[in-house]
């Protein structure tokens, strides 16, 4: 079997990607092997037209619009490995190879969870990546932001507009600059430099924050940026990837370093939002049926 283009992740980017490329009639294989990043949230928030929405109903909304495009195939499989090159890749999976005259990874990232006790098990229901995304429920609350390094200190200003009670927790692993200190203190931000040494919740929900000299303090909800790294198929692909980590693509054409590789969403930046996924998607999409078309078009 043979497509004009297999999508590698069926979130966000890769669903959007799959109609803008179902809808430009291009014979179209969408992958997925089913464990998203936003596994762990309730619902989707600041997606217009989506706003609360369970994550696997937005999933399952994405997919039953591409039904309508006789082109598109969606399945549930893990793409192992992609080898060749522009206009002759074999994508491979548990069920076998099929061939492709391009390739979009929309892979997305993988957070790996701090080493804190009640850190796994609270993710994504009382501590969170993103206020846009889920500040708003938990407005006027205390939220504490687990700092990890002096780049990340500018993160916690922009919390007080959800609420006036923040405390930054450097997890006893660096020093708060002075300047940042005052900024902190003319906005009422409260900073705590000791050691934690685990979350205590109750009914799955953040009550306290448990200091490693015994102390405790309150909190409800908690912000932080865990390291993150690409799926092992993106690593094993060797596409060139920035001091971040993240893939690097043509700012215009959204062309990896391989030839008519493309990616789209959640793996190309720390910009991360389910709405601009999909528009990072439709974007690699609409550059890369641009190419293949003309292509297809002029023989060359
Ligand atoms: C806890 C949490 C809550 C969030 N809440 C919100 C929110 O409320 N609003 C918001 O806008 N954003 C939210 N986000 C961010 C949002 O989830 C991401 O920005 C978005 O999902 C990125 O979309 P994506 O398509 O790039 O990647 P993903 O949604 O992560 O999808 C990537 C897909 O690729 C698949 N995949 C990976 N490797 C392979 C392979 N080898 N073969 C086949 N498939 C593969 C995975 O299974 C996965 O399904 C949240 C994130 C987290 C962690």
């Amino acid at each position: 079997m043979s497509y004009d283009v297999v999508i590698v992740g069926g979130g966000p980017a890769g669903l959007s990607a799959a109609l803008a490329l179902g809808r430009a009639r291009k014979r179209v294989l969408l992958c997925d092997s089913g464990t998203r990043r936003n596994a762990a949230a309730e619902r989707i928030h600041n997606f217009v037209t989506r706003d609360g929405t369970p994550p696997d109903e937005f999933r399952a909304i994405g997919r039953q619009q591409l039904a309508t495009y006789p082109r598109v195939e969606v399945r549930d499989l893990r793409i192992e490995s992609i080898v060749g090159t522009r206009g002759a890749f074999q994508v491979t999976s548990a069920t076998g190879t099929v061939g492709a005259l391009r390739v979009l990874l929309c892979t997305g990232m993988i957070d790996e969870p701090l080493a804190i006790e009640g850190f796994r098990e609270l993710w994504g229901r009382s501590i969170f990546q993103c206020p846009y995304c889920h500040g708003w429920e938990v407005q006027d609350r205390r939220w504490g932001y687990l700092a990890r390094g002096v780049q990340s200190l500018h993160f916690p200003l922009q919390l007080r507009g959800w609420t006036r009670d923040v405390v930054v927790l450097t997890n006893g692993s660096f020093d708060v600059p002075e300047d940042m200190r005052a900024r902190f203190s003319a906005a009422g931000i409260e900073v705590e430099t000791r050691p934690v040494a685990r979350l205590a919740a109750r009914e799955d929900r953040l009550q306290s924050i448990e200091l490693a000299d015994g102390a405790t303090i309150a909190c409800e909800v908690l912000f932080a940026h865990p390291p993150q790294r690409q799926v092992d198929l993106v690593r094993k692909l060797g596409v060139a990837l920035d001091d971040d980590g993240y893939v690097q693509v043509d700012p215009v054409s959204r062309e990896t370093s391989v030839p008519g590789i493309y990616a789209g969403g959640d793996l190309l930046s720390r910009m991360q939002a389910a709405v601009v996924a999909a528009a990072s998607g439709v974007h690699a999409a609409g550059m890369l049926n641009h190419e293949l078309t003309v292509e297809l078009a002029t023989g060359g």
